[in-house]
């Protein structure tokens, strides 16, 4: 059996994560999630005041990426590694939505996008890793094995959120869940700089109607196919 790359791309709130966790956990792999990253340092940004609703301070932002530490630390009560941002655990801090509002300005900064493509391309040189977000089929990984892009009605994502949101006490309405993942969509793929488009050689998986057991197991028999090609 090969050991592979498995990039998993997509919108707003399709699950990525759900399916790469589930796909690392099972193949014993490593699981990334970059969008934890781009949050990461959107989090940086508002506890240094470089962004708000009415003002974003880029060139600040641009001079303080140097500066600014990103690191996973596997947790294994949880099953899965968490976010820290200058060695201070933020996983439960770059979920709220005001970090969801500012993240896809953010991540329009090339030289943000530099850092942590280059970070992201260290962590999976080895293969054995699934790794989720918006260019790592096209941009991070572009020979990976394997390629999955998945979508999902607007309307069917905001409703995830915003249940997952409600779930963890975040008081926020449906409306406000749905706004901001049409913004992020239209920000991701009109941006400049490595914009949300799917791969050519990427499997497109709409889960609009499937749930995660289905799913798991559709894309599990494309990742034995390729591994033992
Ligand atoms: O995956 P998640 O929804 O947590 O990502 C948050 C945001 O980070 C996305 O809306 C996008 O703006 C940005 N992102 C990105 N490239 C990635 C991963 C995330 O631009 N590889």
């Amino acid at each position: 059996m090969k050991t592979i790359t498995i990039a998993i791309d997509g919108y707003s709130s399709t699950g990525k994560s759900t399916l790469a966790k589930q796909l690392a956990k099972h193949l014993n792999y490593i699981y990334v999630d970059t969008g934890a990253m781009y949050r990461a340092v959107t989090l940086f940004a508002m506890q240094n005041g470089y962004i708000d609703y009415d003002f974003f301070d880029k060139q600040t932002l641009i001079n303080s990426v140097p500066s600014i530490k990103l690191n996973f630390k596997f947790n294994a009560e949880l099953g899965f590694a968490e976010m820290y941002l200058n060695d201070v655990n933020v996983e439960k801090e770059i979920r709220t939505i005001e970090v969801s509002n500012f993240v896809s300005r953010v991540a329009e900064i090339s030289q943000v996008r530099a850092k942590l493509v280059e970070q992201q391309q260290e962590m999976g040189k080895n293969k054995a890793i699934v790794m989720d977000g918006r260019d790592i089929g096209t941009v991070v990984f572009p020979d990976a094995e394997l390629k999955i892009f998945m979508t999902a009605s607007p309307e069917t994502r905001a409703q995830r959120r915003y249940d997952e949101l409600q779930a963890k006490g975040d008081d926020v309405t449906y409306e406000e869940v749905l706004k901001n993942v049409e913004e992020r969509d239209y920000i991701d793929t009109h941006r400049d700089d490595s914009p949300l488009v799917i791969a050519n050689d990427a499997i497109e998986i709409d889960n609009s109607y499937l749930d995660k057991e289905e799913q798991f197991k559709a894309v599990l028999e494309l990742v034995e196919e390729v591994m033992n090609s």
